[in-house]
Order: C-alpha cells, then structure tokens, then sequence
C-alpha cells in the first residue's frame, strides 16, 4: 500500500468500507470509505473494480432503505459490469434488481450515475426514444411533463426544473418541477423562479446573464458557490444549469440538483441534456403555437357563431317593424301550439275534469289588415306609409302579453296568436284593437298625422273542442284570413269572428271543402256563426 498507493488503494477502501458495514459503523463512516475507494481507482483499466464498488455502494444504500441511491449505483455497476463483457453477471444483476434495471436497460449508458464513461456509451436509440417521446406531444401540459421527467431519468438527478422565458415580460417563471416529494412533474403553474425556495436564485440569475452552462461538483464544499446561502443551507452536492438555445435563441433554462452525490453531472450527460432541451425547446415552441392556434380558432368559432346567431335572428324577422315573420310562425309557433293541442287532447282522452279550466283555453288566431293603406303611399309617400306601419306595429305589441305573438304577415297585415286565452276573450281584445288602431293618431314626421282603421278576422283553436286537432295551425290562419275578407265585405272598419255552429261536427271532405278558396264560402255560411264586431 505504501509502496505502490495506485494499485492498492481502492482495494484498500473498498475491504474497509465492507468491514465497516459488519462493524455496523455510522452512515457516513462507510459512505466516505466507498467514494474514497471510487475516487481512487482513477484509471479505466480497473473497470471491472468500479463496477464491484458501485454494486457493493448500491447495495449498502439498499440495507439503509435508500432506494434511490441504491438503484443509481446498482444501474451503474451493472452499465460498467457492460462495458467490461461480464455478461453473467449483468444477467445475475438483472435478475436480482429487475425494478431498478427495468429502466437502465431502456436508458443504457443515460442512467444513473457515472463518472466513467465514454463518448461511446451515448445510447443513440435511447436519445432517439426520448426525443420521439417529446415531440410527439402536442399539448404543453404533457410535453412538459414528459420532458421534465426524461431529463431527470437520463441525468440521474434527484430535482430538476424547467423554466421558460415569458414573451411578455421576458422573466423567467417555472414551468415544470419534479421534485423528490412527488411522483409526477408539475407543470404550467407559472411560479417566478424568485419565489422558490427549491433552487438556487442566483445560479439561475448567472446563467440567464451569461447563456453559459454551470456543472458544479460538490457545489457546498468547493468552488464560487460554495458560500451562497441556498448551496450552504441545503448542502448541495451536484448541481446543473444550462441554458436551453433555439436557434440562437434563449427560450429557458433547465436546473437540476443532486443533493446525495458529488459528479453527477458529467460531460456527457450534458451533451444530451442538451440534445433533449433543444429538442423540448422545439417541441413547446410547436405546442404553444398550436395552443395559439386552438385558441384562435375558438374565438373564430364564437365569432362565426355569433354571426351566424345574428342572421338567424335577422332571417325570423321583418327588418321594418322587428316584427317575427312568416318564416318564424312555421318554424317554431306552429310548435307551440301543436304541443297546446296534444296537451288538449290528452286532457280529453284522459277526461281530467278537474282540470276542465285549463282544458277550455284556447288559442286565439287574428287577422288584421289596414284599411285603404295604398291612400297612405298615395297621398304622403311610401316613408309616410313605413313610418305608419312601424307606429301601428307597436301599438299592437303594447296590447299582447310578452308570451303571446305579434308577427308581419304581409305588407301591411299582422297576425296575432294569443295563447292560453278564453274564448269570450277574443271578441273583447278584437273590439279593443278596432278601437285602439282607429282613435290612435299616427304622426309619421312633423308635419303629417294619419288616422287610420283596420279590419279583423278571428278564429279560436281549436275550433271544436271535441275535436282539437281537426284543423292545424296554417288551416286556422288560412280560415281567419277568410273572416278578415268578410269583415271588409262588411264595410271594413270592423272585426269577423268564425264560430263553429253547435251540433255541427266537420270531418276531412268538409275541411277540404272549407281550404278550397271556390267552394270555402259554401262551407263557412253552412258550419260557422259569423258575429261581426264594431
Ligand atoms: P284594403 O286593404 O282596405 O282593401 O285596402 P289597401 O289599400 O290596404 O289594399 P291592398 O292590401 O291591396 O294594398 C296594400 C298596400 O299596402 C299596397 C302597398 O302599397 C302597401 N304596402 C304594403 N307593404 C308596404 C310597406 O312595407 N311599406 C309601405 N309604405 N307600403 C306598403
Ligand atoms: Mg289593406
Ligand atoms: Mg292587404
């Protein structure tokens, strides 16, 4: 030993170390005993000692229960066992830690820890796996969680972090953390990295300033950063930061800490971290683009959407009057009182009585038109006449109530739906409106105020109660169309109400009949009272 220190003083530690451990001699007596027996083979001709070192290292740590540390070692010994040719005992390795070997064989030469390698021990396939593995992800969320943990797997660390430049305000926030308290990385939390307590500030500061990558050894016991306080405080061992460049660009910055282990971080794990960052660099930039992306077509979307709620809007609406239209009537009134009649219908195959108020409501359906309008466009103008038009429009809204349906029929006639009404009621909001148009003045401009009347017809839905869906919605609009031209027969100025006659059944050849404009009048004298309004 004295004479040649060289050759023997690894064996030396290494025997010392293991009798240590029989002795049951404290942690860290063994612990300096084995790195000193590591650090003292020196020379790659003793690979085959290393490897015994790192296995018997790891095992140790596996009787402390520190199963980190353990399997760093054992990944170790067993890539050195590798490197030398031992393959029966790589195999015994491998039988007898499959968990930690699992993931060294996908990683070989990546993994654990190392302060021995050679250039060619990068695993090209594995850099390939984990770049593939970073950009095939799409989203940032994963792709953050991904890389966070493949960089902490292929560097052997014990934390890492990954913090990316803001656009905006060009700092540096956390984006990704894996720690030794969690499983999983956490991601998009957006922490400014000044407000951590889990990594050194200035290290961070230092290589953002300078876009130059720290390796710090045993950072709390020698060199620059040995005395700052987080290094000091949290008795920081090995400690990496790198800055992560995309074509010529600082995009962010990846630290990772080993706090057990001095020269964690070697040249060559920082060769492919690099190859790894610049590739997540990539991957996020694509990621965040394609966010973008997503975000904007959704705004496009809602846009679209918007737009096209509005012309749907515009499309059930007369543009005059903001009345509904036609269009409107038959796309979604008719719906309405469909369901009013099947609930009619129900009520009476069910013979509710109870409910016999509710089963003799009915829907009043009203016609009107403005008398002699074309004397309106004559005599003032057609702005005079749309100016009276939109006048008349909204008296009559004001006499409806909020469910009931006020649409532009044609030119200058309105139809009107009341729901859920009674049947005497009809005749009294008929008479009201006649009224209402004919005492109300128009003042269409300054100058010109119009007195106007209208003429009316009304029909009630159904027109049988026995027989509620006899005439749907358009053949009831159709037969109060039919009461407004007898109601200007009559010297317009005056409402006609359609009643079915008592006694009187219709059926389907007496309907066809009454639809058909040549033999309708026929029908309506034989079938129907026809009371006239004033
Ligand atoms: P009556 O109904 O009493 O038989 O007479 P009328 O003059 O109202 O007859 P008709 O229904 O034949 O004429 C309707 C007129 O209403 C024709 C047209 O000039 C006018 N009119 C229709 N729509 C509009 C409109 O949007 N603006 C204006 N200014 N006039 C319109
Ligand atoms: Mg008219
Ligand atoms: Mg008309």
């Amino acid at each position: 030993m004295e004479n040649c220190p060289d050759n023997f003083a690894h064996k030396y530690y290494l025997l010392t170390a293991e009798m240590a451990i029989i002795d049951d001699a404290p942690i860290d007596t063994v612990d300096v005993l084995f790195r000193k027996a590591l650090e003292s083979i020196g020379s790659n001709d003793f690979i085959q000692f290393r490897a015994l070192c790192n296995e018997l290292y790891g095992k140790f740590w596996l009787a402390k229960g520190n199963n980190t540390i353990a399997a760093l070692y054992t990944r170790e010994a067993h890539y050195l066992y590798q490197q030398w040719g031992a393959t029966g005992k790589v195999a015994q390795l491998v039988k007898q830690y499959p968990d930690y070997l699992k993931v060294s064989q996908e990683y070989r030469g990546l993994t654990g820890i190392s302060s021995y390698t050679t250039q060619s021990s990068i695993d090209m396939v594995s850099i390939i796996k984990a770049t593939q593995a970073i950009s095939s992800e799409i989203k940032t969320d994963k792709l953050l969680t991904t890389f966070t943990k493949t960089i902490i797997e292929n560097a052997g660390a014990q934390k890492g972090f990954l913090l990316l430049k803001n656009e905006h305000d060009n700092k540096l926030y956390i984006e990704a953390k894996k720690t030794e308290d969690n499983d999983q990385p956490q991601v998009m939390q957006s922490i400014p990295y000044t407000q951590s307590s889990e990594l050194c500030p200035e290290i961070i500061q230092y290589v953002a300033r300078t876009k130059k990558t720290i390796v710090a050894n045993n950072a709390c016991s020698e060199g620059s950063w040995r005395e700052n306080p987080y290094i000091a405080e949290n008795k920081v061992k090995s400690v990496l930061c790198m800055p992560v460049i995309y074509q010529t660009r600082f995009v962010g910055i990846v630290y990772l800490e080993n706090n057990l282990s001095d020269n964690v971080f070697t040249l060559e794990r920082l060769e492919i971290l690099k190859i790894l960052s610049t590739q997540a660099a990539i991957s996020i930039e694509n990621a965040m683009l394609y966010e973008n992306m997503e975000e904007r077509i959704r705004e496009r979307t809602a846009q679209l959407d918007k737009a096209n709620e509005k012309l749907r809007e515009l499309s059930y609406h007369d543009p005059l009057t903001g009345l509904y239209n036609r269009r409107y009537t038959f796309q979604f009134i008719s719906k309405r009182v469909e369901s009013f009649i099947k609930n009619k219908r129900r009520l009476l195959d069910n013979n509710e009585r109870r409910d016999f108020s509710a089963a003799d409501n009915v829907i009043g359906i009203f016609l009107i038109d403005i008398d002699h309008f074309k004397d309106v466009n004559d005599t003032y103008g057609h702005a005079a006449g749309d100016a009276t038009l939109v006048l008349i429009s909204n008296l009559i809204k004001q006499m409806i109530r909020s469910d009931d349906y006020l649409v532009r029929w044609g030119g200058e006639e309105f139809l009107i739906i009341l729901f859920d009404t009674k049947r005497e009621y009809l005749d009294v909001f008929s008479k009201e409106v006649l009224v209402k148009v004919r005492e109300t003045p128009f003042k269409v401009s300054d100058s010109i105020t119009i007195h106007k009347t209208c003429s009316l017809g009304c029909v009630d839905m159904p027109v049988d109660s026995a027989n509620p869906d006899l005439l749907n919605m358009e053949q009831m609009i159709n037969l109060s169309d039919y009461a407004l031209y007898y109601a200007k027969k009559h010297g317009r100025n005056c409402g006609a109400h359609f009643k079915l006659k008592e006694n009187v059944k219709l059926d389907e050849y007496i309907i066809k009949d009454l639809m058909d404009i040549r033999t309708s009048k026929k029908v309506i004298e034989e079938y129907f009272n026809i009371d006239i309004m004033i």
